[in-house]
C-alpha cells in the first residue's frame, strides 16, 4: 500500500517517510508476536486457570524485555495507555504523594504538553511550578536546576530528549543534583527509548516515561519506570493490576508488542543510530547549502534521527504540503502543535526569531531511510524552498530565480 502512495512530477512513486517522530510503524515482528494474543491466547492474566496464564507469562516477558533495555528490574516497570499517560501518572502521583512536604515542581520551557499541561493544571490545584529556560539549542542548563530547587521543591521533570529539536539533556546531571538535593526526578524519555542508550541507574532517575509507538511498537502502549521504594499516587483507580498502581485490565496484545519492539531496537541500537547520524548529517549539510537556512537543536547533542530547520521568509506549513505531492512527509514544529498556528514553544523557547520561526521543518528518519531517501529529500527541498520564494514577497531579490 505505501509503495502506490504517491507518484512526485517526474512520474516517480515515492513514499518517503520522514515523520518518525510523530510515530514509527510497527515492525513486522511486533506485529507477529502480537496477533495470538487478540484470539488464541485471549485469556485475562488476572484469571486463575491454566490458559489465562499464557497471558500473564506473556506480560512478565514484556516486562523483563522493557526493565532489562533501560537497566532496570521487571517490577520498576509499570504498563500504561502510552507516553501520555506515563507523564501523567509520574508527575501528578509524585506530586499529590509528597503534597505534605511541599508543593514546588521544577520543569523546563521545552517540555512535551504530556508534560506542560500536566503542570499547568496542578497550577491550578495549588502547586507552584518554575518552567527553567534553555540555552539556544534548548538544552536545559543543570545549575539552573540546583538554582531553582528550594525546601519545597517535590519534583523536577525534564526530558531526556527533546521531541522537535532533538537535543539531549544532561539528564544524569540533573539528576545527580536532584539525588543529591533529596529531590524526585522524573525524566519524559519518549524520544529518546529505542534510540539511544537508555540506563536508569546512570542517569540518576527515580521515574522514566516511554512510549511503544515511537520504536516500532504498538500505538496506544507505554510504560513508566518507578524506582524500588519510591512511592507515588496511582493515576487510575480500579483493579489490582500492576500491582494495585495502575488499575485496568492490560492490554496484552499492546503489551507484548512494546516489549518485543524495544527489545529489539535495543539489540540493533548500536549499528542503527551509526547508520541513521550518518544519513542525519548527509541531510542536515544538504539542507544547509540552500541559502538563508538555520539548524534548530543542538548540532551534536542530538538524537540520531532527528533534522529541524527553519527557512527564512517562507512557511512550514506550505513546504509541507509541496512535499506531500512530492510523496514526502515531514513535520513543522511536533505533531501536536503542527495543527495550529501558534509558532512553537519549543523554537520560542530557543530565542529563533518570530519572523521566521513558521519556517520550520523537522525530518526525523527511521529504519526504512536510505541513502536515496536523502538525496532525493534535499533536491525536492530545495526545489520547494525555492518555489515559495520566488512566490513570497518578503524575499529578497538575490534569492530569487
Ligand atoms: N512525550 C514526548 C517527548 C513525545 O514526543 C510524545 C509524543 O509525541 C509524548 C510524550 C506522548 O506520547 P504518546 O503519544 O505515547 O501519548
Amino acid at each position: 500500500m505505501r509503495e502506490k502512495q504517491k507518484i512526485d512530477m517526474t512520474g516517480d512513486t515515492r513514499f518517503i517517510y520522514m515523520d518518525n517522530a510523530a510515530t514509527t510503524p510497527a515492525r513486522k515482528e511486533v506485529v507477529e508476536a502480537i496477533l495470538p494474543f487478540f484470539s488464541d491466547n485471549f485469556g485475562n492474566p488476572s484469571s486463575l486457570y491454566d490458559f489465562a496464564k499464557i497471558s500473564g507469562e506473556a506480560v512478565g516477558r514484556a516486562r523483563a524485555q522493557v526493565a532489562s533495555a533501560i537497566g532496570a528490574q521487571p517490577e520498576e516497570i509499570y504498563f500504561t495507555s502510552g507516553g501520555t499517560e506515563a507523564d501523567n501518572w509520574a508527575i501528578k502521583g509524585a506530586a499529590f504523594a509528597n503534597k505534605e512536604k511541599g508543593n514546588h515542581i521544577i520543569t523546563s520551557q521545552v517540555e512535551h504538553h504530556a508534560v506542560l499541561h500536566t503542570t499547568e493544571w496542578l497550577e491550578k490545584q495549588g502547586f507552584e511550578v518554575t518552567y527553567l529556560p534553555v540555552d539556544r539549542y534548548g538544552m536545559v542548563n543543570p545549575e539552573d536546576v540546583r538554582a531553582a530547587i528550594t525546601e519545597r521543591t517535590i519534583l523536577v521533570t525534564i526530558m531526556t530528549a527533546n521531541n522537535e529539536v532533538g537535543t539531549i539533556m544532561p539528564v544524569a546531571e540533573i539528576g545527580r543534583i536532584a539525588r543529591e538535593k533529596g529531590v524526585l526526578f522524573h525524566t519524559d524519555a519518549v524520544q529518546a527509548a529505542g534510540h539511544i542508550p537508555i540506563d536508569v541507574e546512570e542517569m540518576n532517575v527515580d521515574m522514566l516515561s516511554i512510549s511503544g509507538h515511537k520504536f516500532g511498537g504498538p500505538k496506544g502502549t507505554g510504560a513508566l519506570y518507578i524506582k524500588k521504594e519510591r512511592e507515588i499516587d496511582p493515576l487510575m483507580h480500579g483493579g489490582a493490576q500492576e500491582k494495585h498502581s495502575r488499575a485496568g485490565t492490560e492490554n496484552v496484545p499492546g503489551i507484548v508488542g512494546i516489549g518485543k519492539a524495544l527489545e529489539l531496537s535495543f539489540a540493533e541500537m548500536e549499528r542503527e543510530s551509526k547508520r541513521i547520524s550518518g544519513l542525519r548529517d548527509k541531510l542536515i549539510q544538504g539542507l544547509l547549502d540552500i541559502p538563508k537556512t538555520h539548524l534548530n537543536g543542538h548540532p551534536q547533542v542530538r538524537l540520531p534521527n532527528n533534522v529541524n530547520v527553519v527557512f527564512e521568509y517562507i512557511e512550514g506549513e506550505a513546504i509541507l504540503l509541496m512535499l506531500n505531492r512530492r510523496g514526502i512527509y515531514a513535520s513543522t514544529g511536533s505533531a501536536c502543535s503542527s495543527k495550529s498556528l501558534d509558532p512553537s514553544h519549543v523554537l520560542t523557547a530557543c530565542g529563533v526569531p518570530q519572523e521566521i520561526i513558521h519556517g520550520s521543518l523537522r525530518l526525523t528518519l527511521g529504519q526504512d531511510t536510505t541513502e536515496d531517501d536523502i538525496e532525493y529529500v534535499v533536491e525536492n527541498v530545495r526545489g520547494v524552498v525555492q518555489k515559495l520564494r520566488n512566490m513570497s514577497p518578503l524575499t529578497t531579490p538575490e534569492l530569487r530565480e
